[in-house]
């Protein structure tokens, strides 16, 4: 069997037993469930759970699930000419999404901002015949291992013309966000999984070592996050989940938020 965590929706390499335990979940960055471990399959997830697809923008394409499943992030898919981006990724894959996604122009690469969102990549991978660019940073938290997956070791990563990935670090050491110069009407957008957060009011962000357990970043982190972003121009910023998304003014908000949030973990 692939066993699928039901918590962090992370697919695990063939084994004959469900594993004993999710890495990913044990790290204090996630949480094992107080009822402890539990383990399902994309096949059962296919049969419980139904594609949710919707445009975030021109040229922006989100894909979740219905119900939402684990974390509920969905996946962005970016349309480029020189090929689409699948951008983070989900848990499921079915019939309806694979035909959709190849209506679009398919998938020349996927990238992941962090382990959270590796969900079912592998399975998107061979789908689409797809590398999939991660941080070596983050390597061990790979649990299907696959000749799909390319380590990434640098700062910057160009997966085609205007769309660059950035090493932020901060929740993860390899976390990641992309940069799509295209994106916003051409004013630039930020697609930025958990490593930039968009928070409810969306006008601010925000910044955190680990979500479930409450865990915030230092100072050192946060500037080093805000330093990668220096370089590049953003107007919108297109969070994890539906509906988190700074619509306007995304790179000030990225500076209001890491002051204000220096501001409180000095008090
Ligand atoms: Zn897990
Ligand atoms: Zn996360």
């Amino acid at each position: 069997m692939l066993a699928l965590c039901i918590t962090c929706g992370t697919q695990f390499a063939g084994s004959d037993a469900p594993p004993e335990a999710c890495p990913i979940c044990q790290d204090e960055r996630q949480y094992v469930p107080p009822e402890g471990q539990s383990w399902t399959t994309l096949e059962e997830l296919r049969a419980s759970h139904r594609a949710e697809i919707r445009e975030e923008e021109p040229g922006l394409t989100g894909i979740g699930a219905e119900p939402t499943f684990a974390i509920g992030q969905r996946a962005l898919l970016v349309q480029a000419p020189g090929g689409n981006v699948l951008w983070d990724c989900t848990s499921l894959l079915d019939d309806e999404i694979t035909a959709r996604v190849e209506e679009l122009g398919g998938i020349a690469a996927i990238s992941i901002s962090h382990p959270h969102y590796y969900s079912s990549m592998v399975e998107w991978a061979e789908a689409f015949d797809a590398p999939i660019y991660l941080h070596a940073a983050d390597r061990e938290w790979v649990m299907r291992p696959s000749d799909h997956i390319i380590f990434w070791e640098e700062e910057t990563r160009e997966l085609g013309p205007g769309l660059t990935l950035v090493r932020c670090g901060g929740h993860y050491q390899g976390g990641t966000v992309l940069h799509w110069a295209a994106g916003a009407e051409a004013r630039g957008a930020l697609l930025s999984g958990d490593i930039v957060q968009v928070i409810p009011d969306r006008s601010y962000v925000s910044f955190m070592y680990s979500y479930p357990n409450l865990i915030p970043l230092g100072e050192q982190a946060i500037r080093r996050i805000v330093a990668a972003l220096e370089p590049f121009e953003f107007e919108r910023i297109h969070g994890a989940w539906w509906g988190r998304v700074v619509p306007a003014d995304g790179k000030a908000a990225v500076t209001r938020s890491a002051e204000r949030y220096l501001k409180a973990i000095r008090t």
